[in-house]
């Protein structure tokens, strides 16, 4: 794995902005003249209602777009609240993406970036793509020209989009799929709305929606589980970097498994706690997944949360293998929104854009067919 050139280039923690101190003195007023702790919300969690314009703070001013604002919002169960609205361009500016697919079977893990199986997180190189047929049992998979080496990738935007798509274009079968940053619109963005006080959900969905897991300080959307059965199903690997992430079509670089790569902006916590990497869409605390003991804490419940003596309920990361950076929220989420809008994360379409495969389009309206 290409980690070592990996260099976080902008660490912007404790760089507050005058303008999100206003909005978290103006969160701790509301809360004052709301009497705190609205039906609903979470009673350990009081100290978090002034914590997320700070946390948002400290995300990678260089990948953040405009200023921060509070805003009203109405949370996927139904609450009807305050957050925390901030807009983050397609790539983060904190690190370096990629790579993602090789180009010959004989390129190595430097040229490559990583694939998730079982749990388990493989480097994609030349040598995996070549051995493909065999680690999935199946004579079909051929993503390389047996005469040359070459290995199938979607290097133009055209094939990124056919095979990044929910039902794979047959004609990229057997490729790997990578799409770049450079064939999203100008102006593509994505504006996250993210609850001041978290809420309680009513009951605890089984998965992530589309709205995804939450945002990392190094400015990077961390989103819901990839689509691995359907991206297996049409022969077709979307490589993730060494960060865990790929670039779809439609939101643009995103995260599906936290792994060593030094693509994090770690805020130390207590003292041999993991360290926070950022916020979740339910407006809790993000921390890496071990503890300085190397073990995850033992305490976590089944969204991997839990509060200590001096920290509020947080989540630790999963196991990058998992294709589930978190299984669950126990907080209702809020809002990933692709285009202007008030946030109705209840609503029961338009939740933001789908996690996606290299891609996967998002519900656009009729007229623009996969
Ligand atoms: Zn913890
Ligand atoms: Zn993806």
């Amino acid at each position: 794995m290409v980690i070592a050139t990996l260099t976080i280039r902008k660490r912007t923690m404790m760089k507050f902005k005058t303008p999100l101190l206003a909005i978290a003195a103006l969160s701790l007023l509301s809360a004052c003249q709301d009497g705190g702790v609205e039906t609903g919300s979470a009673p350990q969690n009081s100290l978090t209602t002034s914590q997320l314009p700070i946390w948002v703070s400290q995300i990678d001013s260089d990948t953040m777009i405009g200023t921060p604002k509070i805003v009203d919002c109405t949370l996927s169960g139904g609450a009807k609240t305050e957050c925390v609205s901030f807009t983050l361009k397609p790539q983060p500016a904190s690190f370096e993406i990629g790579p993602w697919c090789p180009r010959n079977i004989s390129d190595g893990p430097d040229a490559s970036g990583i694939w998730l199986n079982d749990g388990k997180v493989y480097d994609a190189d030349g040598q995996f793509i070549q051995n493909l047929a065999s680690f999935y049992g199946d004579d079909n998979w051929q993503l390389f020209d047996p005469a040359t080496g070459k290995i199938n990738v979607t290097d133009t935007q055209l094939s990124c989009e056919a095979a990044a798509r929910p039902d794979v274009d047959p004609a990229y079968q057997n490729h790997c799929v990578e799409c770049q940053i450079s064939y999203l619109p100008d102006g593509t963005s994505l504006t996250y709305v993210i609850p001041l006080t978290p809420e309680l959900a009513p009951n605890i969905s089984s998965r992530v929606d589309h709205g995804g897991v939450g945002v990392t300080f190094s400015g990077a959307r961390l989103d819901a589980s990839a689509p691995l059965e359907a991206i297996l199903s049409a022969y077709t690997i979307a490589a993730f970097d060494d960060c865990g992430g790929h670039i779809n079509p439609n939101v643009g670089y995103h995260i599906h498994a936290v792994t060593e790569a030094d693509c994090l902006i770690n805020v130390k916590s207590e003292s041999d706690h993991a360290p926070q990497i950022g916020v979740a869409m339910d407006g809790y605390a993000l921390h890496r997944r071990f503890n300085s003991d190397g073990q995850d804490p033992a305490d976590l419940d089944v969204c991997r949360g839990h509060a200590t003596e001096s920290l509020a309920y947080h989540y630790h990361a999963n196991d990058p293998g998992a294709n589930a950076i978190l299984p669950c929220h126990t907080g209702q989420t809020g809002c990933a929104l692709d285009e202007d809008g008030v946030c109705d994360a209840s609503a029961s379409v338009r939740r933001g854009p789908p996690p996606g495969a290299g891609g996967g389009r998002p519900p656009r309206p009729e007229g623009r067919r996969p």
